[in-house]
Formats: C-alpha cells, structure tokens, sequence
C-alpha cells in the first residue's frame, strides 16, 4: 500500500500548524514563547500536543508502541479525521457494514463523501467478498466495527483478515468493546496490516465516557497524518491528567469488567425467561440486542417507569430491537422487576 496514493492531495502537500510547544520540546526554566499567562499554574501552560506521557501509559497497558498511537476527543475524532485526510467530498467513497455505529454515516455527510452499506447476513456477520463487491477504485475506506454495535456480536476474524489482506485500501476496525470480547484485539497485528486502523476507547470499559479520550492504532505514517491533520491541542490536561490516574487504577476497570460480564450472564437469563421477549442475539459487548413483541411499546412502557434502553427498531435488520446496557445488578433487576409486569 502506498499510503501518498490514498491520501488526498491537500493532505498530502499540507504544512501542518506549528505550535510553540512543537518548536521547542525539552526542559527549560524560563517559557516565554506561547503567550501564555505565567499565573495560574498548571492550567495556564499549553498542554502536551502529542500527550506522550498518556501513550507512554496506554502503550504499556494494550502492548502497541507509543509512535503507534493516536489520542482523540473521542473516537468521533479519528472517525473524522479518517475522511478527511483519505477521502475527496463528491469523489471518493467509502464502504461500511450495516446495520452499524451511526457516527461513521454522519461523518460521511458531514465531509460530502459517499456511504455505501453492505448489510450483514442472518448472523449480524459478513464476507470479505461482499464488502469488496461494493468497492470500486474510488473506495478509499472499509469501515468495520467489532463488537458491533448495536447488534453485539464479533465479526469473524478470518473475513477481516481477508478484507486487510485484498482490499487496496484502508481498514478501520473499531473495537469500541473489545475489552468486553472473548476474542483477542486485531492490536496485535498492526505490523502486519499497514492498512489497519484499529479504534478504541475510554467510554465503555474504562468507565470514562465523560473525560471524552478515543485512541486509534495504526502504523507510524498513518499516526503521522491523523496528527498532522488534528486541532494542535486536541486532548486537554484535565483529560490528560484524568486518563493517567483511570490508566493507574486499571485493577479497578478489570473488577468492573468482570461483574458486567457476570451481569450480561444473569441479565440474559432472566430475559430468557419473559413472554415479551422473542430472541436474544448473542452478545460480545457490554449491552444486549433483544427483539421483543412490540419494541416501540415495551420502549415508551419503560420509559414512564424512568427506565431508558435503546430502541433500535428502525434499525435494518433490527425491526422491534431493543438494545440494553449492562448497569448495576440493582440497574438490571429493576429492569427485570417492570418487564415482567410487561410480560
Ligand atoms: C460508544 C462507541 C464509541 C465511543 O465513542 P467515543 O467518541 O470514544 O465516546 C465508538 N465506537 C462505537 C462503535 C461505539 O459504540
């Protein structure tokens, strides 16, 4: 893959902003070169606009190199960022699996670039084969999500290598809820794949939805572009500092993992056992699509209790679905408690 070939033109020529905290790295003890106001310590100095000390600590935890990694205001960030450095608005195109993330459509229209769906077959999965029918030569992106939201399940493994292994041009592989998977994170297969660009995050596991922090994974020169390409100071220090202390506490977010998993276990359980439930998809994430006898009623039923789920029954392929986070065991029998009196 030649990554200039991919790139749009103006990406590729551009002359990125030049911060003062780009000019001079390392130690000094007098900095009068921002304009910054020398009162106020910590918060009157520039933060760090590549967030190395953060990448540092992620890299020791998910075992990718600090150069291989990109931090976001959000995942929304890298989301796009990828259009807008790889895709030319009314030209290029891009080709994603449906049903799927929403963010990946609206960020489509939001840059004028054309969103292809591919629908998933009967199992929420897909082939390699399909995806690159819906290709042609101005199809510069594939966008994957695993576990799929909203529908739960993992896309299989070997169709996403494939899809890496054929398709000339960039993969992105969101694993927004990989911490919750039973399969291993493509992260370790980033040297393989220079066209991979894998996205995680802080707002599932990490229990860190509020501090906004998306990371995205990929080979140095595509690193290289989504910096060159981002607002100069795009994390800022509370989310910096809050990311360090959530990454040293990360004994924690294992407990919580585990009694979410435990609680996906029961949740399904006792859903198993309730007349208004039709089917429940299997589910490698923290939430659960469950199709029931009418969603839009069992919906506005559980919303006059104060109970919100997801409906997704406009969703292809997810007609009356409702898709259900995993809360607290106090959350998720509640839940249980107003279904039955539904049932
Ligand atoms: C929740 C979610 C995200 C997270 O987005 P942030 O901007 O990082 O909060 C990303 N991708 C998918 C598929 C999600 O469901």
């Amino acid at each position: 893959m030649i990554l200039e070939k991919l790139l749009r033109e103006n990406i590729c020529s551009l002359q990125p902003y030049s911060s003062a905290r780009d000019e001079f790295k390392g130690d000094a003890s007098v900095y009068l070169d921002a304009n910054e106001n020398p009162y106020n310590a910590p918060y009157n100095r520039y933060p760090d606009p590549i967030q190395w000390e953060v990448k540092v600590e992620i890299s020791n935890i998910k075992n990718v190199p600090a150069e291989n990694i990109f931090l976001g205001n959000g995942s929304d960030e890298p989301i796009d960022l990828v259009f807008r450095a790889f895709c030319e608005p009314r030209l290029d195109n891009v080709v994603a699996i449906e049903p799927t993330y929403g963010m990946y459509k609206v960020c489509a229209n939001i840059n004028d670039v054309e969103y292809r769906k591919v629908l998933l077959d009967e199992n929420f999965d897909f082939t390699a084969d399909k995806l690159l029918a819906a290709t042609n030569l101005y199809t510069k992106v594939i966008w994957l999500c695993s576990p799929n939201n909203p529908t739960g399940n993992s896309l299989n493994s070997n169709e996403i290598i494939k899809l890496l292994e054929l398709f000339e041009g960039i993969v992105v592989l969101d694993e927004a809820y990989i911490d919750f998977s039973s399969i291993d994170s493509f992260s370790q297969k980033l040297a393989q794949y220079p066209n991979l660009i894998i996205l995680q995050t802080f707002s599932k596991a990490w229990g860190s939805a509020a501090i906004r922090l998306g990371m995205a994974f990929a080979s140095t020169e595509i690193i290289a572009v989504l910096n060159k390409i981002k607002y100069p100071y795009n994390i800022n220090i509370l989310t910096q500092q809050q990311a360090l202390k959530t990454i040293q506490s990360s004994v924690q977010v294992k407990d919580w993992v585990e009694i979410l998993l435990q609680e996906r276990t029961k949740l399904i359980e006792s859903l198993k056992e309730l007349d208004v439930v039709q089917h429940i998809y299997p589910t490698d994430a923290n939430f659960v699509l469950v199709k029931v006898n009418d969603a839009n009623a069992t919906y506005n039923t559980l919303v006059e209790k104060g109970i919100i789920v997801r409906n997704r029954s406009n969703v292809s392929l997810c007609l009356d679905c409702l898709r259900i986070t995993i809360g607290t065991p106090e959350e998720n029998s509640v839940l249980i408690d107003e279904l039955k009196i539904i049932s």
